[in-house]
Formats: structure tokens, C-alpha cells, sequence
């Protein structure tokens, strides 16, 4: 990530957070969920307008924006009319994602392009326990509780990787389908098979039915917390959930199976990837998008930046390298990260499209 776009977050940040202060409704949201004036400005909590400001604030400023307005639209926040949640990383905001309070779109909308890494993963460092939950405001509710957790939010289990910590605890999301205990079992799993670690399940059972942390807490204090029966992954009891043809079970052993076979197809994935990445050739595919031949210069290939709103050429194409960079704030990469950013389209998509339409096939 460059210098500009975290200085851009940076000020976002800032802005969303002061327009939080001042919202009452966005407000009185987190505080109903349990979340305290202190929580939320220690996490930097924020509010994004209904009306653009955040665009032109940073463009008067000449830092890059386009990835905090809508892709169609450059005058409409991107994260319009919702709680915004930064990435922090010491004062730096690498990332953000949000969550609707008015039940209008997505409950999580991320920024585009992937997640990075997991929300509130500076409390890893030092950690001799991490709890890992769903959601960045459960997440934080925990921490107000003087409990260190991280939030997965849906994605890849290959951010768990580095978590070289001894003890991890899972709280699943409670829902009809049990698609979230289903999702914590294949997590509990998938970390045994990397490093016998071994995860913990908690449930948080409060009159009769399992909640989430946010509830939960407003009921419950931390000594109650601390009394919770901690279950071992692998014996939980097997989840039955409602199938396409009735009732179905899910089990940890399942769960452990599956994982095996997938590290057989990860391997041969690696090799596919770095076929595409050899075999695709950057410097058309951006002639493609930008209809233009682009300004040789060097050992570069000029291009009007199709990322963001450019005037000047400001991408610049390695042929030797099969890479990218824009100097305009958009970052840089390989033929794959530029596919996805520019289609808005996760990694597997963007294989697919390079293959069918560039590769023929
Ligand atoms: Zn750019």
C-alpha cells in the first residue's frame, strides 16, 4: 500500500470518526449494542455521510479517493449512511469495512479488493490467547471486557496461517441455518491440520437461546464470561443443519477430511497461478481496458491510469516484470490483483476471466 492512500485513510478516518461524534442516531446504534464512548474512540469508530464529502475533502487535499466513493459515481460515499470501521494499525488505517445500521444493503461492506489481514490484529502481538469471532463489533466488545479478539469477517482461512499462538477460542455466530458453527468447526479444523493447534469453542447462552458477544454482554458480566463452558473443537457435538433433502449433520471429522483433500488441490492451484501469471500478457491486457497503445519510456509502458480518475499517465507497465504500478495512488501488482481491482472480482474470478478471455481457454 503507498504512503498517499494510507495518508488518504488516515484523514478519513479522522473525518468519519468526528462525523460519528456528531450523529445521534449512529450513535445511539453502538451504544444500544453495548459499545462505550471510550470503545469507540479507541477503535476510531466513524459515520459516513449521506451526501459526498469525503471526495472532495481529499480531492482539495490531492490524495487519492477512488476507493472510498462509488465505482459509477465519484460525488457518492462509498460506505454511504454506514457505521465505518477502520483497520488499525498503529495510527495507520490500512483498510476499512462498515456495517449497515439501517438494514439497507450488505450488513458487512468491505472496502474493495479483499481483506487483508484480520480486524484488530495488533492485538496479537504478545497474545497467549485470541478469541476469533465474526464480526468487527463483537470483536470489539470483547476487548471492552479486557478479552483480546480478532474478527474474521467471512473470509479465507489463510489469514489465520501466522496466528502462531497457543491458545485460540472460537465463538461461532448463531444462526438458523448454523452456517456459522459449521464455519467454526472447518476453521477449528483447518488450524489443527496447519499446527495441532488447538481451538476452543465457546457458546454464549443467554436465557435458552446462543447470541452473539454484543448481546450477550449486555446482560452477562466478565465473571460470568469467565465461567462459560470451553468445549474442544473436535468434540462438539455433530451440527444438524436443514439440508436440500432434510436434515443433514456436520462433524469435526468431516471437517478434518475435507481439509486434507483441499491441501492435495492448493498445491496444484500454486502451479496454475504462476502458469497465468507467465503466460498473460500484461501489457495488451492494459492496451484492452485503456484502448490506447500506452507512451513508451524506458524499460516502462505508460498508461492513463483506468483505476482511478487520471489525467496525466500515471500507470506504469514492467513488460519484464509482467507488472504494474500506478503513481497516481492506486498501487501496483500482477496481472491477477489488476484484474480483480479493475472488475471489482475476487482472485478466483479474476483467474477465470484471464483464462477465458486472454488465454483462450
Ligand atoms: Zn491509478
Amino acid at each position: 500500500m503507498t504512503d498517499v492512500i494510507v495518508k488518504a485513510n488516515n484523514i478519513s478516518t479522522e473525518f468519519y470518526h468526528s462525523f460519528l461524534l456528531g450523529s445521534s442516531q449512529p450513535l445511539e446504534y453502538l451504544k444500544s449494542r453495548g459499545l462505550s464512548m471510550n470503545s469507540i474512540e479507541k477503535f476510531k469508530l466513524g459515520f459516513a455521510t449521506n451526501v459526498s464529502l469525503i471526495g472532495n475533502l481529499l480531492r482539495a487535499k490531492g490524495l487519492p479517493f477512488s476507493h472510498l466513493v462509488k465505482k459509477d459515481n465519484d460525488s457518492e460515499d462509498y460506505f454511504k449512511e454506514r457505521i465505518v470501521i477502520p483497520f488499525l494499525d498503529g495510527d495507520n488505517t490500512i483498510f476499512f469495512t462498515s456495517r449497515s445500521i439501517y438494514d439497507i444493503g450488505t450488513r458487512h461492506l468491505h472496502l474493495r479488493g479483499g481483506i487483508p489481514t484480520l480486524y484488530n490484529s495488533n492485538t496479537l502481538l504478545d497474545a497467549k490467547y485470541v478469541f476469533i469471532v465474526e464480526s468487527p463489533l463483537d470483536a470489539i466488545t470483547l476487548e471492552q471486557n479486557g478479552i483480546r479478539a480478532v474478527a474474521k469477517l467471512g473470509t479465507g482461512l489463510n489469514l489465520l496461517e501466522n496466528l502462531l499462538i497457543p491458545q485460540i477460542f472460537l465463538i461461532p455466530d448463531i444462526e438458523e441455518s448454523r452456517v456459522g458453527e459449521i464455519d467454526a468447526i472447518k476453521t477449528a479444523a483447518y488450524l489443527y491440520s496447519i499446527g495441532n493447534i488447538d481451538v476452543r469453542i465457546v457458546y454464549l447462552p443467554s436465557n435458552g437461546v446462543k447470541v452473539d458477544p454484543n448481546l450477550w454482554f449486555m446482560d452477562h458480566t466478565i465473571e460470568e464470561f469467565r465461567k462459560l463452558p470451553i468445549i474442544q473443537a473436535r468434540d462438539v457435538e455433530p451440527i444438524i443443519f436443514p439440508g436440500l433433502h432434510g436434515p443433514e449433520t456436520f462433524t469435526f471429522e468431516q471437517a478434518a477430511q475435507k481439509t486434507r483433500v483441499k491441501k492435495d488441490v492448493v498445491a496444484k492451484t500454486g502451479d496454475e497461478v504462476a502458469e497465468i501469471k507467465r503466460k498473460a500478457n500484461l501489457l495488451e491486457i492494459m492496451r484492452d481496458y485503456t484502448n490506447s497503445q500506452g507512451i513508451q519510456t524506458g524499460e516502462a509502458v505508460l498508461f492513463l491510469c483506468p483505476l482511478h480518475n487520471d489525467r496525466n499517465p500515471s500507470l506504469a507497465i514492467y513488460p519484464a516484470t509482467q507488472s504494474w504500478c500506478c503513481f497516481g495512488g492506486c498501487g501496483g501488482g500482477d496481472v491477477i490483483n489488476f484484474i480483480q481491482r479493475i472488475e471489482d472480482i475476487n482472485f478466483k474470478q479474476a483467474l477465470e476471466l484471464i483464462k477465458t478471455r486472454y488465454l483462450g481457454d
